[in-house]
């Protein structure tokens, strides 16, 4: 059983998905995770990733679906929960392609929320997209455009969940619909 995890910057994403795989036996699958991997790499793909992320933008389709695919051959057996992925239509497509996707959880958190605990990460995330308010706001821009639509792409698959709570509140009300 594969998961998605869904949900505004901010929202709680990956920090759910430490709980899920401290419990569950599922392989972890961070786009946002390996985008900055790629870029502490010093890579000149690296170096690209971070002139479009550091400035809250979405890296092209191609790129993040190329890293994926590759993170994917690799663990072919495994059960997956994938974080920060899809954030396209044509994503959600290619995931499609990729793998099944049984259940889409979607941390539904307001902008007020969301721009605060981005800010609060920002001062030990080391992450310069956490740091500046205005950055934050492109990001949940970019959400709101091109992400949130994919509520309409898994329709029957989403499990919408509260998460405006703690952390172990959020994770409950996730363990006891999943
Ligand atoms: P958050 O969910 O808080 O925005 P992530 O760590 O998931 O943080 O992503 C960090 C950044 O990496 C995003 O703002 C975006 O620039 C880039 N990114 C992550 N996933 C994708 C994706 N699927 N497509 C395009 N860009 C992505």
């Amino acid at each position: 059983m594969n998961i998605v995890i869904m949900g505004p910057p901010g929202a709680g994403k990956g920090t759910i998905c430490e709980k899920l795989i401290k419990d569950y036996d599922y392989t972890l699958i961070s786009a946002g995770d390996l985008l900055r991997e790629e870029k502490a790499s010093g890579s000149d793909l690296g170096k690209e990733i971070a002139s479009i992320i550091d400035e809250g933008n979405l890296v092209p389709d191609g790129m993040i679906t190329t890293i994926i695919l590759s993170v994917l051959d690799d663990n072919e057996d495994n059960s997956f929960l994938v974080d920060g992925y899809p954030r396209t239509i044509r994503q959600g497509n290619s995931l499609d392609n990729m793998m099944d996707v049984s259940k889409v959880i979607w941390l539904n958190v307001s902008e007020e929320t969301t721009i605060k605990r981005n800010l609060n990460r920002g001062k030990t995330s080391n992450r310069p997209d956490d740091a500046n308010e205005e950055v934050i706001k492109e990001r949940i821009k970019n959400y709101n455009e091109t992400s949130a639509p994919l509520k309409d792409f898994y329709e029957d698959k989403i499990i919408e969940i509260d998460g405006e709570g703690t952390p172990d509140e959020v994770y409950e009300l996730i363990k006891n619909k999943i």
